[in-house]
């Protein structure tokens, strides 16, 4: 790769060269390469991942432009993956981008994530986004979740070890709507620049990644939350009954310090601000007791109908 690309992120106190190395050797399978997915796929080719492998099924839309960026209208008609994979080997001729017209239950797909260091699942159904958290969890292999819903968001990072997708939403959603939801491009481009730095900060070691909490947002007011996520242990992929990981490769954050900060002058304090009422719906009357039991308990709590999840693009 031409590292002049990256001189801007190669002066990044804790990241330099060797985050740059690790990222141009790294392989990272995104699922999904909607509003969502289309986001973290430009933000890892732009920061240097070296080879992406994108995984989307179906033909590009009309109505699908609104969000997908990616995209091209002079495509409609043709597979979307492919149209998203030829736009960033136009703009990052160094990343090695795969395109697979697949969904996730394609007997490929196991292949494919084993090859990978890290997942990124940006689907809009649950049974997908469960057959790649099992796929991940068989195989040891870090994952991002990231979802959007009109203007609500939500962000898992999930490391070997850690609560999964399943422990979080156990039944997945049964009131999601597969076709048809509001979709503003903003919002998937949000999340999907947050999955992107997630994968970014695994890859790299620079930071630290988002784990042991589920990260949720609304964009209609700026309301940002997160509520802590526990081991379910009825969780049918990563509790008791749970298969060994093929690969076992235990993982570890090296946190980076911090670049010292100079000494700055005493400031007065601030009187105390009075706590927001307004809230993420259908967030907003859990978020006590989701705070209180973890987000094991959100979805126990009866918020999963509140907590749309799962959504990226209509087909
Ligand atoms: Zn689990």
């Amino acid at each position: 790769m031409d590292m002049r690309r990256f001189e801007r992120q190669l002066t990044l106190s804790g990241f330099g060269l060797p985050g740059q190395e690790r990222l141009c050797e790294a392989t990272v399978l995104v699922a999904g390469v909607g509003g969502v997915g289309g986001a973290v796929a430009t933000y890892l080719a732009a920061a240097g991942v070296g080879r992406l492998v994108l995984v989307h099924p179906g033909a590009l839309e009309t109505p699908d432009l609104n969000r997908q960026t990616l995209m091209r209208p002079d495509r409609v008609g043709e597979p979307r993956v492919a149209c998203a994979a030829d736009t960033l080997r136009e703009h990052y001729p160094d990343v090695t981008v795969e395109a697979w017209d697949r969904d996730l239950f394609d007997p490929l797909l196991p292949g494919l994530v084993a090859g990978a260091d890290v997942v990124v699942d940006a689907r809009h159904n649950f049974p997908e986004r469960f057959r790649i958290n099992r796929m991940c969890l068989d195989l040891g292999v870090p994952l991002v979740f990231a979802a959007m819903n009109t203007t609500e968001a939500q962000l898992l990072t999930v490391l070997p070890g850690d609560p999964c997708l399943r422990c979080v939403f156990a039944d997945g959603d049964p009131e999601w709507d597969p076709l048809g939801f509001p979709v503003l491009g903003a919002v998937a481009g949000t999340v999907g620049c947050l999955a992107a730095m997630e994968v970014i900060k695994i890859v790299s070691r620079f930071g630290e990644p988002s784990t042991g909490k589920l990260l949720a947002f609304d964009l209609w007011d700026m309301d940002f939350r997160s509520f802590p996520v526990t081991h379910d242990p009825q969780c049918v992929d990563c509790g008791p009954i749970r298969r060994q990981p093929s690969r076992p490769q235990p993982y570890t954050v090296r946190r980076v310090p911090l670049p010292d900060v100079p000494d700055v002058p005493d400031v007065p304090d601030v009187p105390d601000v009075p706590e927001a009422s307004a809230g993420m719906p259908g967030l907003a009357d859990t978020a006590g007791a989701a705070g209180a039991a973890g987000v094991g308990g959100l979805a126990a709590a009866g918020a999963g109908p509140g907590v749309r999840c799962g959504h990226d693009d209509p087909l």
